[in-house]
């Protein structure tokens, strides 16, 4: 078999301080993977430039002029991480590799880890997936709010491991197969996990940052999770239906109940009696068929993603 040529993402949003670091530090890794003989000579390195304000493009394009292999893009405004990731994952396609390792560019994940990437890959892996060891350098909130996305989009039905990100190694077919996925939010790690191609799970340390600050604030995460919750999940939708159903049987049955009561026993409660049974059984109807809707944009949204229905795996001609 050839050796693959491997293309190392790296993402970068204002990253002037680390930028160059980053970069001679992932030559290391390349370097070493080249002389033990695992990877081609012509693996690259791929930088997105998302937009950056300060002098990040000017140090990439400076680096690409010292070294061919440093290759990349810039866009033209700060389209965000996930965008970054995508450019950067449709870009090494169309240059061509055998796989592609996305890797911040504050390297706070252990980049060394990439060997054992690129050794689960030549065991025939098409995703390697790295989980970090812990959470330790992440900021309380951080921390907290990301179990809770975890666990949510486990309870709704996405399964994605906990302490997953965007650190993984994908190879050439899985970046093929991502083509037939034409939709605008694709959710990376949802997309990578269900898609079923075989995954293996690296453990990695997460470091603290090189330098510069953490480019996530609290809306970019929840857009992050939302996003994440919407495209691989209509529970929350149908939640809606079965509240609203449940709710207008509650008040059907206590007002049955109360007519029972004054048939038979000439036991008639006040009039909260009357309020609390309209209340219910109206504010019940509204919710479900306000669910109902929702079951309806549903259904057009999962149309208007234009997902592929099938991926084939193999075919006998
Ligand atoms: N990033 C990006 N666009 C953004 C925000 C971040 O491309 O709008 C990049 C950033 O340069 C880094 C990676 O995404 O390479 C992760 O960002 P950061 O390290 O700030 O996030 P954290 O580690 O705090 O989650
Ligand atoms: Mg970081």
């Amino acid at each position: 078999m050839n050796k693959p040529t491997l293309a190392i993402i790296v993402p970068c949003y204002n990253e002037e301080l680390c930028i160059e670091n980053t970069v001679n530090k992932l030559f290391l890794v390349i370097d070493d993977l080249i002389k033990k003989d695992k990877i081609s000579s012509d693996s690259y390195l791929y930088l997105v430039d998302d937009g950056s304000k300060d002098a990040t493009w000017d140090i990439i394009a400076r680096l690409h002029d010292e070294n061919k292999k440093v290759k990349g893009l810039k866009f033209i405004r700060n389209f965000g991480n996930q965008k970054a990731l995508l450019a950067g994952l449709e870009g090494v396609r169309e240059l061509g590799c055998d796989c592609t390792v996305s890797i911040d560019a504050d390297l706070q994940q252990d980049e060394w880890a990439i060997e054992k990437f690129v050794d689960e890959y030549l065991n025939g892996a098409d995703i390697v997936s790295g989980i970090r060891n812990d959470r330790k350098t992440d900021p309380f909130f951080k921390k907290l709010t990301a179990i809770m996305f975890y666990k949510t989009m486990n309870i709704l039905g996405a399964k994605i491991p906990p302490n997953h990100s965007d650190y993984r190694l994908v190879s050439s077919r899985a970046l093929k197969i991502m083509e037939l996925y034409p939709e605008k939010y694709l959710f990376l790690r949802g997309f990578f996990n269900e898609v079923g191609l075989k995954t293996v799970y690296v453990n990695f340390d997460v470091k603290p940052r090189l330098a510069g600050e953490s480019k996530f604030n609290f809306f970019s995460l929840m857009a992050l999770a939302l996003n994440g919750i919407t495209s691989y999940s209509v529970v929350p939708l149908r939640f809606v239906t079965v509240l609203g159903f449940f709710m207008a049987l509650f008040g059907l049955l206590v007002g049955i109940e109360t007519v029972i009561e004054k048939i038979f026993w000439h036991n008639s409660p006040n009039g909260w009696a009357t309020i609390i049974i309209l209340l219910c059984i109206f504010g019940g109807i509204q919710l479900f068929c306000l669910g109902l809707i929702g079951e309806y944009v549903g259904q057009v949204y999962r149309e208007v993603k234009a997902r592929p229905r099938y991926v084939k795996d193999i075919e006998l001609k």
